[in-house]
């Protein structure tokens, strides 16, 4: 990136805290916050604030590219060492990053850009750590959430209930474990396994846990296609049977009747199947920042100093389906700018495609111009 547009970037930045109303997070003066430079996403930490006007003077007077905040409150959140700070407990918080995914797109973008199936691909996942976890196995509701876009190519999801907030790392990667399918043992899920001559009996897609979200999500495959059940890692000979049979496999499964087609090595066979999807559904979580009970998190509408786009908090579970952070978290809005561009790959903001560029002088939107330059791909003309 080259700096000479920094100081205008830093500007923008400004202006926007200046008008910024919903900046302050719940119990603002029990945390601490830490800010970033060009350089490193938390250069400076340990600060405090008595509430929203002093936090946002500090963020007009410095405006930084990147905020966070402690997803812990404390007595004394500008103690140092951390031992000092008097910790009173923490919110649970997930974070969900495309960059810890294995996505096709991978394969024709390097992971550090983002492009529309990455962003659509990390919203489901975050729809999904939300609908088969969060509510209905540790029975937390939509309003014990809050779901943030991370500014850049992810989602935080963070659990303020006070049940939640004493819990140890222990406990917080306890958690982890479970959503990652750690410890699963499929043999309980599969009770008669080993046992000759009788039917093997497994979980039903009404069961709660793990159980009924692996019937689920194998049913779902057996549906879908031959190839979906080629992902689990089924050979194409039996991929195709079972696709064939899956009427009545399904009716069987619905019963907790894993056997109704011959399959030699049946046990192994769905034990294997299982752990697979275990590790599908769950290896997308940053498991480092759920068990840190003193982790600093993008404060939700910040400024990301990599995008330029707002860290946008979402209003709920139920607008996150139709979320387009392309579009919804733009910051900057009002202007045009002239840059000297050079992009192999588009974006897609608020709806407009803009690139790839070749060498190429463009007039665009403001936001795609902060996009463009903060990512390294353009210089602005001034
Ligand atoms: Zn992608």
């Amino acid at each position: 990136m080259n700096r000479e547009g920094l100081p205008m970037v830093l500007n923008l930045i400004k202006e926007y805290y200046k008008g910024v109303e919903d900046i302050a997070p719940r119990k603002t003066e029990s945390r601490e916050f830490g800010f970033g430079n060009w350089d490193v996403k938390i250069a400076y930490r340990h600060f405090s604030f008595s509430g929203k006007e002093a936090l946002k003077n500090y963020l007009v007077a410095n405006p930084p590219p990147y905020v966070s905040y402690s997803a812990a409150y404390y007595k004394e959140p500008a103690g140092r060492p951390m031992e000092a700070k008097g910790w009173e407990g923490s919110e649970l918080v997930f974070d969900l990053d495309v960059t810890d995914m294995n996505l096709s797109c991978h394969l024709v973008h390097e992971k550090s850009w983002v492009c529309d199936n990455c962003l659509e691909s990390v919203k489901q996942e975050t729809i999904k750590l939300i609908e088969d976890f969060l509510i209905p196995d540790f029975g937390f509701s939509d309003k014990d959430l809050e779901i943030n876009f991370s500014g850049n190519r992810g989602y935080h999801v963070h659990v303020n209930r006070d049940d939640v907030l004493k819990l140890d790392s222990y406990a917080r990667n306890q958690i982890t474990e479970y959503i990652a399918g750690t410890g699963i043992e499929v043999s309980d899920l599969f009770p008669t396994s080993g046992k000759k001559s009788t039917a093997l009996i497994g979980p039903k897609p009404t069961d709660a846990g793990w159980g009924g979200k692996i019937a689920r999500n194998f049913l779902k495959k057996l549906n879908d296609s031959t190839d979906a059940l080629a992902e689990l890692g089924i050979d194409r000979t039996m991929a195709k049977r079972l696709y064939e049979k899956r009427a009545l496999i399904e009716m069987g499964i619905n019963r907790g009747n894993w056997d109704m087609v011959y399959i030699k090595n049946k046990a192994e066979f769905w034990q294997k199947i299982s752990h697979v999807q275990a590790i599908m559904q769950s290896d997308k979580i940053d498991r480092n920042v759920t068990k840190d009970p003193s982790h600093l998190i993008r404060l939700p509408n910040s400024i990301h100093g990599e995008t330029g786009l707002i860290a946008k908090k979402v209003k709920s579970l139920a607008d996150l389906g139709s979320f387009d952070p392309m579009k919804d978290a733009i910051a900057f809005r009002k202007r045009q700018m002239t840059v000297f561009a050079n992009s192999k790959y588009r974006i897609i903001m608020n709806g407009q495609q803009f690139g790839p560029y070749k060498e190429k002088e463009t007039t665009v939107p403001i936001y795609a111009a902060l996009y463009l330059y903060l990512k390294g791909l353009a210089r602005f003309v001034f």
